[in-house]
């Protein structure tokens, strides 16, 4: 079986949307995240997730030039999504965003806006700004965990209260969201995992999921506690054995778009235990659903119904 009968992807989605592959081009407000003024998420290595031309010297309009001539070198690319994905998107001034947004809305190949924030950093200014948008947009929300001890271990600064007012809000608004999610962080048992997916299933505005592992970079917070031997890297195998439980409990229209923290850079990586390459961990989890007779939403069969049955 291909991946794709298993599990709702971004690929998929796409065809299913335009007839055809649609691709991000990462794009930077130029605003520095405020919470690493407060200490930073302890996984947190922005350069792991900025483009070179991602920088506060290059205007929006060349950072879409850019960015697609990138995507282009590689693939007969006509249509794009712009993605908002560096730092804390929604932070800064709102008339300045206003108009970073609009100049992104305005290109003729961008068929979409993702921009990405902090939970803490949804209001009602953005999210007025957002809806006047001329073209479709998702907000992608840094959710992590439902658990509150989970969002305190990894220095998040907002608690679990803040994501369900934010999604809340954003409901009111009628605006998409996607949102990030880490399996495995210390302390979580699967359970713990299942029940962020099975609430994260039950908010009909949630369309999209990115999984990430916790990987741990150079120059972090966790880079610092596993030299203090506070803390281990999973390894990959038994990250994808976790993600092989978790996917049936996720509503079946959700997009999986991401599975695996990307763009894994070796050399970034304060421990390189994250052997081999995505198409082989795609592979081996392909394998492992389909060992196990499991697909997406199979074990998920009224996923807006949910009861919560932690203790946080
Ligand atoms: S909120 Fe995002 S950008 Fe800011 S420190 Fe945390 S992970 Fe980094």
């Amino acid at each position: 079986m291909r991946l794709e009968e298993l599990i709702f992807t971004y690929a998929e989605a796409m065809k299913a949307r335009y007839g055809r592959r649609v691709f991000r081009v990462g794009l930077s407000t130029g605003i520095e995240c405020p919470h690493r003024a407060k200490g930073g998420c302890i996984f947190c290595n922005p350069d792991s997730f900025r483009g070179n031309y991602q920088t506060q010297d290059n205007s929006l309009e060349k950072q879409l030039y850019i960015g697609k001539a990138i995507i282009r070198k590689h693939c007969d690319a006509e249509r794009f999504i712009a993605y908002f994905q560096d730092e804390t998107s929604t932070a800064g001034e709102p008339e300045m965003l206003k108009a970073l947004f609009k100049t992104a809305a305005a290109d003729p190949e961008v068929v979409e806006l993702v921009v990405s924030t902090r939970p803490d950093y949804v209001n009602e200014e953005i999210l007025t700004i957002l809806q006047g948008l001329v073209k479709p947009v998702r907000l992608e929300l840094g959710l992590q965990s439902i658990h509150d001890r989970s969002l305190n271990y990894l220095n998040r600064g907002h608690s679990f209260a803040d994501c369900e007012k934010a999604v809340k809000m954003c409901r009111r608004f009628s605006i998409s969201v996607g949102v990030h999610l880490i399996m495995g962080i210390p302390g979580e048992t699967l359970s713990d995992m299942i029940e962020t997916v099975q609430w994260v299933s039950a908010q009909k505005e949630i369309v999209e999921i990115k999984f990430h592992n916790l990987v741990i970079y150079k120059g972090t917070r966790l880079a610092e506690m596993w030299n203090n031997g506070e803390v281990t890297q999973m390894p990959v195998e038994e990250y994808i054995e976790l993600l092989s439980e978790i996917i049936p409990f996720i509503r079946k229209d959700i997009i999986l778009s991401r599975l695996f923290t990307s763009n894994i850079l070796h050399n970034d990586l304060a421990v390189d235990q994250v052997n081999g390459n995505k198409t082989k961990w795609l592979n081996a989890l392909r394998l492992r659903l389909e060992k196990k007779n499991y697909y997406q939403g199979i074990m998920n069969p009224s996923p807006y119904h949910f009861v919560r049955t932690s203790d946080g």
